[in-house]
């Protein structure tokens, strides 16, 4: 029996919710799925993790939330954390983070340096590596402790105070770090990058350790589907910079898939190698998957092929 659950009511409870009846059905068609790809392998600490594993949450506007499966187990959730950087360099900073990173999808791996030499040391959108440890380095001028803010601001949106970093991960990470210490490098070769690379490393690493499940991160990401305001009311974002959000998301969220992730689930969304992936319905809702193997671009086998079925039996995208 799926078990589907609300938010205010802990109580397993099966067709739950307004997509209740849909999400079961997602559950048990992804249990039926032998292709689930593996986890991502280059940071050690996630290498074990078991690919048969899968939740998916729906946040509503009002704050509900309900899921199926893993829904409420916390994962790693790695570059899903990179919108959340990106909102609060928006809303404390407004459109100067554009001199430094572009708006294009990069068509290149996530950690991919060879853009960067011919495009001067600016990369090409917010969502690849190199373009979010410029955000980051950002968000650390201006707070002085960007992986804080994020955790704050996940916190604060999901209502759940536990969410924290993960030191082991986030050591993990910075002992087989070297390709993003050379991104970092060579951006900051290129008068890109503020603070010193250690630190901003040090920062980027706790950022992507911070673990969360998916009702946690269908929540927070609340505010990009109510055009910038967050469960209190108070805006985050303008309703403008929202938009721009989640165009960035549509069009660079999910590696050098995103145009077969537009395709397939019609969406704005984010995924992150630890098998986590954010999708909004603007206006409507916000989902969290998460199913740790991925295909060989990085992004959750089941999680994307959750997301195809939800919007294929809604109706609910962009499009
Ligand atoms: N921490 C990971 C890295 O920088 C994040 C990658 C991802 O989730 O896309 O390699």
């Amino acid at each position: 029996m799926p078990d589907t659950c609300v938010h205010t009511d802990a109580a397993s409870t099966a067709g739950t919710g307004r997509f209740g009846a849909v999400l079961d059905r997602i559950e048990n068609e992804t249990a039926a799925l032998d292709e689930r790809g593996s986890p991502a392998g280059y940071i050690p600490l996630l290498a074990g993790a078991d690919p048969r594993r899968f939740g998916m949450a729906v946040a509503e506007p009002d704050g509900t939330v309900y899921g199926v499966g893993d829904w409420q187990q916390p994962f790693s959730t790695q570059s899903i954390t990179k919108v959340f950087a990106l909102a609060l360099v928006l809303s404390l900073d407004g459109e100067r983070i554009w001199q430094g990173v572009g708006r294009e999808p990069s068509g290149n791996p996530f950690n991919s340096l060879v853009q960067l030499e011919y495009e001067n040391g600016v990369p090409r959108n917010p969502f690849i590596n190199a373009g979010a440890l410029v955000v980051t380095d950002r968000l650390q001028t201006l707070t002085g402790d960007a992986a804080g803010r994020i955790r704050e601001l996940l916190r604060t949106e999901s209502g759940n105070p536990a969410i924290d970093f993960t030191p082991a991960i986030a050591a993990s990470e910075a002992a087989h770090g070297d390709r993003n210490a050379a991104l970092a490098h060579f951006m900051a070769s290129y008068g890109n990058i503020a603070n010193p690379v250690p630190d901003l490393l040090a920062a980027y690493f706790r950022q992507c350790s911070i673990e969360a499940s998916c009702a946690d991160l269908a929540l927070a990401a609340g505010f990009l589907a109510q055009h910038g305001l967050q469960a209190d009311g108070s805006a985050l974002l303008t309703r403008s910079q929202a938009k721009q959000v989640n165009a960035i998301m549509l069009t660079c969220g999910t590696y050098d898939a995103a145009g077969d992730f537009a395709y397939r689930v019609g969406l704005p969304g984010k995924s992150g190698v630890g098998g986590g992936i954010i999708a909004v319905v603007p206006g409507m809702c916000t989902l969290c998957v998460w199913s740790p193997g991925l295909d060989r671009r990085g992004n959750s086998v089941a999680g994307v092929a959750a997301l195809d079925r939800f919007t294929t039996l809604t109706g609910l995208s962009v499009f």
